[in-house]
């Protein structure tokens, strides 16, 4: 049983793509969950599908937990339910940015905490339709001592979905790549409210974008994560948002849904981390505090 905590898009992606009866839904510690969650399924090809998942029940023991909540949700939620589990269940996470994962692996060093990075897809325009909008591939490495050994049996579990799993030992190099491109996208999508190749020509990105990659140059120096000339990380900044040209960010899409972004998670992280480690970060500390006040109006 492959156990998912978070019944959001990514989390009915997954429940959608498991073999069914295999699956199910982990309750919020106060909940009193109806007979199973159903909604229609909009695969990527092919016709629509009904789907149903069951709760997890108090006498189930999931072979792994995969936690699908927003960044901001995770050390919550599954402080809430960690109790139910015994110490040597997987704990899956999907959550963008960074800081979230550290936090679990920190507070929970006893179980086998792994991470993921996804270019899977799926969102959900009405409640009961989930549709899986990109294919692609998704990352699973160890964040904990302990989850090493696990790695090969979580990626054979996620196997079964049909989905593109590789098992990648430094995941912590793989999402810092994903952060610094969302960390150059997504704050300028939200503040100009458009798809990611419209910030290109904005004077917001063109007045900043060189001091943001000097920052996020000398963070990654800083943190291990490897020398990149800020030319380089502008490139590759550029190359996403022209291939993504038409695409809404998420976090333009929470700005315009009123839900909260991750941006704590992205340029905030950032920002943190230079506190941290003695590196000024003014843009990221703009970039910050203007997105969230956008989700605070
Ligand atoms: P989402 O649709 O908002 O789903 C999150 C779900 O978690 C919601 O159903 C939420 O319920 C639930 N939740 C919150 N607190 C909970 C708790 N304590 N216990 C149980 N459930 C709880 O978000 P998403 O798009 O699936 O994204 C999830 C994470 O995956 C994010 O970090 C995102 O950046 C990352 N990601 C998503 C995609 C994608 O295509 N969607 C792709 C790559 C990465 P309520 O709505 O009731 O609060």
């Amino acid at each position: 049983m492959i156990a998912i905590l978070g019944a959001g898009s990514l989390g009915r992606l997954w429940a959608a793509s498991l073999p069914s009866g295999r699956v199910a839904f982990i309750a919020r510690p106060a909940e009193l969950p109806g007979a199973s969650i159903r909604y229609r399924f909009r695969p990527f090809n092919g016709p629509e599908t009904d789907i149903h998942v069951p709760w997890l029940t108090a006498g189930d023991i999931p072979e792994v937990v995969l936690v699908t909540t927003k960044a901001g949700d995770t050390f919550e939620a599954i402080a809430g339910v960690i109790d139910r589990f015994p110490r040597q269940t997987p704990i899956l996470l999907f959550q963008n940015g960074l800081g979230s994962q550290q936090r679990v692996a920190a507070r929970w060093p006893e179980h086998p905490v792994l991470a993921a990075s996804t270019t899977e897809g799926a969102n959900r325009p009405e409640p009961d339709l989930l549709v899986h909008a990109g294919t692609g591939d998704t990352w699973v490495g160890p964040m904990t001592e302990s989850a090493g050994h696990q790695l090969n049996t979580v990626v054979e579990l996620l196997n079964a979905s049909g989905l593109t799993i590789h098992p990648e030992q430094a995941i912590l190099q793989r999402l810092w790549q994903k952060l610094v491109i969302n960390a150059g996208i997504n704050p300028y999508t939200a503040l100009l409210d458009c798809p990611n190749g419209d910030i290109l020509a904005s004077a917001l990105y063109q007045d900043t974008i060189d001091r943001l990659c000097h920052e996020l140059s000398e963070l990654m120096r800083a943190s291990g994560q490897g020398e990149q000339t800020p030319e380089a990380l502008r490139h590759q900044i550029e190359t996403v948002a022209r291939k993504t040209a038409r695409n809404t960010s998420s976090m333009r899409a929470d700005v315009l849904n009123g839900r909260t972004t991750e941006i704590n998670f992205i340029n905030g992280y950032l920002a943190k981390l230079g506190k941290d480690l003695g590196i000024q970060t003014p843009v990221n500390q703009m970039l910050t505090q203007r997105v969230q006040q956008l989700s605070t109006h």
